[in-house]
């Protein structure tokens, strides 16, 4: 993609409004723009962010054998009214009445909608176990939007939800899905605690929560620097700090939740009537998990945990584009035409590239690319010209080598496989 056929609107001067690194660099990389307090656009670059987080999260979705669907955000007001949950979550529902007089709200999470459909569709144990995922905007009228997009109004989660025709099959399923999470962060470059937690409104007995360690985080978390072990912090004085399993004292670490699991038990398909016939031809509530994901939420912890003074820092899985070709002194034709075949060589060879054709001062491009924290940036400048070489800079730790120019696809190349 050429920069200026793309739409990358990066700003000189940190926003007022934001008060977090990741909500100062999604707006200043141009990956996002407020439309109102909670309510984010998603620009080329951001969007391709997110595209590169939702395929890790397919991959990964797959490996549990959980199968994709998109349900609808309109749901019938009716039918939260039988879980209960219309008044657990009154406030932040988004609700009104249609023209055909129905009471509807904006979903705010799925467990009603997916248990009536699988209600539906599925009546014996042979056709369990079941776990659908769907990756969907979610709306919720939270108290206090903010951060950018780590508090939004109207957000993108992951919502898995597992069926099991007993505790033993939900043990499994929640298991899968424990260390699939895992392997999504690591995939996303994020460092991640993992705590028991309260269920709350959720309801059920069993939950985890995947914390991104981060200065700006809104939750505390207390972690063991001796063994790792995590836990949620909950009023400050009343928490012994000495770790439950080795006694060294616990760290206060601020975090972001990225992920939530439960083990919901039969909470849903009790109050929604999603039964089963099992081997003995009796009928049996079937057995919950439910697994969430804030998609555009790892956006913004990706940034808090990979970024420098200069801007971001791609982890290579989730960059927007894997190399940035700066053509420095693109006044000149032949310096331009030299870094116009390196960029061609660099798509024909399947790498996805950008290329800075502005009309700028390499002073500009070489902070904008710095900013937007494309992984490996290709400067093609006079020395290109007079001494044939391509120069690389490795944004992670901004490494510079120097290759001549017939080296240096095979040099990014190898860089980029590791
Ligand atoms: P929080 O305690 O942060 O409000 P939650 O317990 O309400 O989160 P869940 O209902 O479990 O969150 O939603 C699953 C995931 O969706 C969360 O782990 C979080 O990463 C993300 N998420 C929740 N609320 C928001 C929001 N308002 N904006 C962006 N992401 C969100
Ligand atoms: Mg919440």
């Amino acid at each position: 993609m050429l920069w200026t056929k793309t739409f990358i609107p990066t700003l000189k001067e940190i926003p007022q409004e934001a008060e977090t690194v990741s909500h100062q660099l999604l707006l200043r990389a141009g990956l996002v723009r407020m439309l109102m307090a909670g309510v984010y656009s998603y620009l080329p670059l951001g969007l391709r962010a997110l595209n590169h987080i939702e395929k890790i999260i397919r991959r990964e979705m797959d490996s549990c054998l959980a199968a994709e669907v998109l349900l609808p955000a309109w749901q019938p007001l009716e039918l939260w009214q039988k879980s209960g949950r219309d008044k657990d979550l009154a406030e932040i529902m988004v609700r009104f009445t249609d023209r055909r007089g129905r009471k509807v709200c904006l979903g705010p999470t799925h467990e009603e909608v997916i248990t009536d459909l699988v209600k539906n569709h599925v009546a014996s144990y042979k056709q369990l176990p079941l776990a659908l995922y769907q990756i969907q905007t979610k709306f919720r009228d939270e108290i206090r939007p903010r951060f950018g997009l780590i508090r939004g109004c109207e957000f993108i989660m992951k919502d898995a939800y597992s069926f099991d025709r007993d505790e033993a099959g939900l043990d499994k399923s929640y298991r899968e899905m424990h260390e699939a999470y895992l392997r999504i962060f690591k995939s996303c470059g994020l460092e991640i605690l993992v705590t028991e937690a309260d269920p709350g409104v959720m309801g059920g007995s069993f939950s985890h929560e995947f914390m991104a360690p981060a200065k700006d985080g809104e939750d505390v978390v207390l972690s063991c620097p001796g063994c790792g072990q995590a836990k949620a912090y909950q009023a400050p004085g009343a928490e012994m700090e000495a770790c439950p399993r080795c006694g060294a004292k616990m760290e206060r670490l601020n975090c972001i939740e990225v992920g939530h699991i439960f083990k919901l038990g039969t909470k849903y398909s009790k109050a929604l009537g999603a039964d089963f016939l099992d081997e003995k031809g009796k009928l049996q509530p079937m057995i919950m998990g439910c697994y969430g994901i804030g998609v555009s939420r790892l956006i913004a912890a990706v940034i808090e945990q990979n970024h420098d003074a200069a801007g971001i820092i791609w982890p290579q899985e989730v960059a927007p584009y894997q190399v940035i070709v700066l053509a420095l002194d693109s006044g000149d034709e032949k310096i331009r035409d030299l870094a116009d075949n390196f960029y061609r060589e660099l798509a024909a060879g399947g790498i996805a590239a950008l290329f800075d054709d502005r009309d700028e001062r390499p002073g500009v491009k070489f902070k904008d690319a710095d900013l937007v924290g494309i992984p490996l940036q290709a400067i093609i400048g006079k020395k290109a010209l007079q001494d044939q070489v391509v120069e690389i800079k490795v944004r992670r730790g901004n490494k510079l080598i120097v290759k001549p120019k017939e080296e240096a696809l095979r040099e990014i190349r190898g860089i980029l496989n590791g």
